[in-house]
C-alpha cells in the first residue's frame, strides 16, 4: 500500500507526497513551496525520487528548484511546457508511464486550465493526482483551453474506474458545493456531501480524497444528463459541450 501525505499550505493549496514503503521510492505532486515538503521528508527519512508537476502555473511548480537543490530528485512535467516548468528534466505527453517501485502511473493530457496540462493516474492503486482539471464539486478555471477541450479532458477523467479516489490541488469545495446547489438544489446526495463537507471545514479538516463515483453523483461539470441542471440553465440546445461552457461561465461569475 502506498502512504499518501496531504500537505495543506499557502490559502488554499495541497501538496501530495506518495511513499512506496516496499521500493522506499518517493514522488510529490505540485510543490507550491519547498519547506514544508522538506520537513515531511526528513521527518521520515524519505529519499525523493521525483517531483510530478501537473502544470506551470507557480503555486504548483513554487518549490521546484529548492527541492530539486536539496534532494537531487528528478522533476518531470509536460514535454509542451518545458520552458515553463522551472527546473525540468524529463518531459512526458499523453500515454507515457513512470513508475513508483512496481506501481504504475500513467500520463494523461488534460487540457483546458492550461494548454499542456497534465494528470497522473496510478491504475493499480485507483489514486488520480488531477491538479486544476478536476476539483472536488468543481472544476479548473480556462485561461488556456477551449470549453470544447476541458470537456473532453473531463469526460476522460470521468471515465475512470468509479472508485478511483481523486486528489486535486486546492481546497475549493465548499465554494464549489454551493454553486453546484445553486444549480441543482433538489439533488439529495449533493445537499447530504455539503453538510458532510461543512462539516469537515468547521474542524479544519480537507476535503480530499473525493472519488470518480462521488463526482459523478455531485459535481455539475460532470452531469450533464441531469435534467435540473439542464431546466435551470435555461438551454435549448442538448449539446453536453454548450452546458459546459454555460456552466463554466455562471461558475467564473459566481
Ligand atoms: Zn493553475
Amino acid at each position: 500500500m502506498l502512504e499518501i501525505v496531504t500537505l495543506p499550505v499557502l490559502t488554499d493549496n495541497y501538496i501530495y507526497i506518495v511513499h512506496d514503503p516496499v521500493s522506499k521510492e518517493t514522488v510529490l505532486i505540485d510543490p507550491a513551496l519547498s519547506e514544508p515538503v522538506l520537513n515531511v521528508l526528513n521527518e521520515n527519512g524519505w529519499r525523493l525520487n521525483y517531483i510530478l508537476n501537473t502544470h506551470h502555473h507557480s503555486d504548483h511548480v513554487g518549490g521546484n528548484l529548492q527541492i530539486k537543490h536539496q534532494t537531487g530528485c528528478k522533476i518531470i512535467g509536460a514535454k509542451a511546457d518545458w520552458e515553463r516548468i522551472p527546473g525540468i528534466d524529463c518531459g512526458v505527453d499523453e500515454g507515457d508511464t513512470l513508475k513508483l517501485g512496481s506501481h504504475t502511473i500513467e500520463v494523461m493530457t488534460t487540457p483546458g486550465h492550461t494548454r499542456a496540462h497534465l494528470v497522473y493516474y496510478f491504475p493499480e492503486d485507483y489514486l488520480l493526482f488531477c491538479g486544476d482539471t478536476l476539483f472536488v464539486m468543481g472544476c479548473g478555471r480556462l485561461f488556456e483551453g477551449t470549453p470544447e477541450q476541458m470537456w473532453h479532458s473531463l469526460q476522460k477523467i470521468k471515465s475512470l474506474p468509479k472508485a478511483t479516489k481523486i486528489y486535486c490541488t486546492h481546497e475549493y469545495t465548499q465554494n464549489n458545493g454551493r454553486f453546484a446547489l445553486s444549480v441543482e438544489p433538489g439533488n439529495q446526495r449533493l445537499q447530504q456531501r455539503m453538510s458532510e463537507v461543512n462539516h469537515l471545514r468547521i474542524n479544519n479538516q480537507p476535503t480530499v480524497p473525493s472519488t470518480i463515483a462521488e463526482e459523478c453523483a455531485t459535481n455539475p461539470f460532470l452531469r450533464e444528463d441531469s435534467p435540473e441542471i439542464r431546466r435551470n440553465l435555461n438551454l435549448i440546445t442538448n449539446d453536453p459541450i454548450q452546458l459546459f461552457a454555460s456552466l463554466r461561465r455562471l461558475k467564473d461569475n459566481f
